[in-house]
């Protein structure tokens, strides 16, 4: 970042103040503070002409759109699940104007001020619930007594487990002792709910009698299973169906992870696509007689990041009174979201969820699309649902393949665009692409060619 020192140009020939030298870079469009801090490190570094490489660096460093061209419709690295409607404005671009960022388009001094009945009955004028909302459409979604949303399908576990089974025994099958993604492993979560882990079968092969014996031998609250998620064992296999569980005795909760609300897929015009085959869906789940399913809310459902609790409504009950509901409900952001994608859902307009939209393109359609940005060699490719969910499922795909490691030059887009690089070429998957931004992946993959590759 050593720039020569700028001993020609008079205004640095001694250290400009702080304020001045933040004053320069007002045009950023950042707070006023963090042209401070820019300034000031520029300063100390004895390179007053970084000041505004540095505030650029901040800029870059803040929550921004990105193109996603990689092929991984849930990438946990993007936000899993693409959004819709609310999407990502950036949050300092210069404005036109240089004004503040933030502020509305038509320069008019504030946005409008909203509040809602979160938890507020209109009718009534009394306390409402915030699980009255997009909880009860979830639940009717997965034909299910009720529901209720946290965090994050770790919190929906670890809540259903403290509630249910604190200081008891939670029967789980050693070939689903998993560990998901960033730090969710099963055995810390039971212990962290403060609930036994009661092992049993084994790795590969795990009877209905083996939970019965559990249950016999000692104090089991509940049987808990866990969707495998993102690998498989395979071979000399064998694991009971929910519904040869579900008449144990003790409640018995799955955790599918994933998200999908019905293996029907009455929201997709032609039905469930073939690549979905056998994740488990949560409707048939809780049909087969699980009381209780839990999943993420950003994988399969294509919603925000938040961890659903359906089935029974006296179990949930429980739950909603556990201490640990309050520290991991959901906030008024993320249940106005999922309101509206469950509406969505319930009108059974499965193209207006981006997720479901993007995973359920036509090949061709790709293709045409990839042959119309002009550059780069047209590609066939095997997108991934990722995000932890259905290991080893490719969706036919395409996009373009530009020659070198041009992925750094891609990220330096405005927008920045992500690609995947093998064997010294560059993929651009376009399954993971809205069509309106494929005019910008032309322009950054034309100006990624001119420069030298990596
Ligand atoms: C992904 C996953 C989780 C963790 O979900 P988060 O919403 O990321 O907390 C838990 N269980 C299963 C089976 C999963 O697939």
């Amino acid at each position: 970042m050593n720039s020569p020192r700028s001993d020609k140009q008079p205004e640095f020939r001694r250290p400009p103040s702080v304020d001045s030298l933040a004053q320069s870079l007002t045009g950023s469009g950042l707070p006023h503070p963090l042209l401070v801090e820019a300034a000031r490190a520029a300063i100390a570094a004895g390179d007053p002409a970084s000041a505004a490489a540095r505030a650029e660096g901040i800029r870059l460093s803040l929550l921004r759109p990105v193109i996603n061209a990689t092929g991984v419709l849930l990438h946990t690295n993007l936000g899993r699940a693409p959004l819709g409607a609310a999407s990502l404005g950036d949050p300092a671009a210069p404005s036109a104007a240089g004004g503040p960022a933030g502020s509305p388009a038509d320069g008019s001094a504030t946005a409008p001020l909203r509040y809602s009945n979160l938890e507020f009955d209109t009718r009534s004028g009394a306390r409402g619930d915030r699980q009255a909302h997009a909880a009860g459409l979830l639940a009717r979604l997965c034909g299910a007594e009720a529901a209720l949303v946290v965090n994050n399908c770790a919190a929906a576990v670890t809540l259903v487990l403290g509630a249910l089974a604190a200081s008891r025994g939670v029967a789980v099958s050693r070939g689903e002792l998993v560990e998901i993604g960033g730090g969710f492993r099963v055995p810390e979560i039971v212990a962290q709910s403060g609930a036994r882990l009661t092992e049993v079968g084994t790795t590969n092969r795990t009877r209905r009698q083996d939970y019965a014996a559990a249950l016999e031998a000692g104090d089991v609250a509940l049987c808990l299973r866990v969707h495998q998620s993102n690998y498989r064992i395979v071979g000399f296999t064998e694991a009971p169906a929910v519904a040869d569980l579900a008449d144990l005795g003790v409640p018995l909760v799955v955790d599918i992870g994933s998200g999908l609300l019905d293996e029907a897929c009455g929201w997709l015009a032609d039905g469930p696509p073939s690549w979905l085959r056998g994740e488990p869906a949560a409707r048939q789940t809780l049909a087969a007689g699980a009381d209780l399913v839990t999943f993420s809310g950003d994988k399969l459902l294509g919603g925000p990041q938040a961890g659903i609790i359906a089935g029974s409504a006296s179990l949930l009950a429980r739950c909603a009174r556990h201490p640990l509901a309050r520290a991991f409900r959901a906030g008024g952001l993320v249940l106005e979201t999922l309101q509206s994608l469950a509406l969505t859902y319930l009108d059974r307009r499965g193209d207006d969820i981006p997720f479901w939209r993007m995973a359920t393109r036509p090949v061709a359609e790709l293709r045409v699309r990839a042959e119309a940005l002009g550059v780069g060699e047209v590609c066939d490719m095997a997108a991934t649902t990722g995000g932890g969910t259905l290991p080893g499922v490719e969706i036919p795909s395409a996009g373009i393949a530009l020659d070198g490691d041009r992925a750094a030059a891609l990220r330096a887009s405005e927008v920045p665009v992500i690609a995947r690089v093998a064997n010294q070429r560059t993929y651009l998957d376009l399954r993971t692409v809205d069509p309106a931004d494929d005019a910008a992946v032309a322009a950054a993959a034309r100006r990624a060619t001119t420069e030298p590759a990596a």
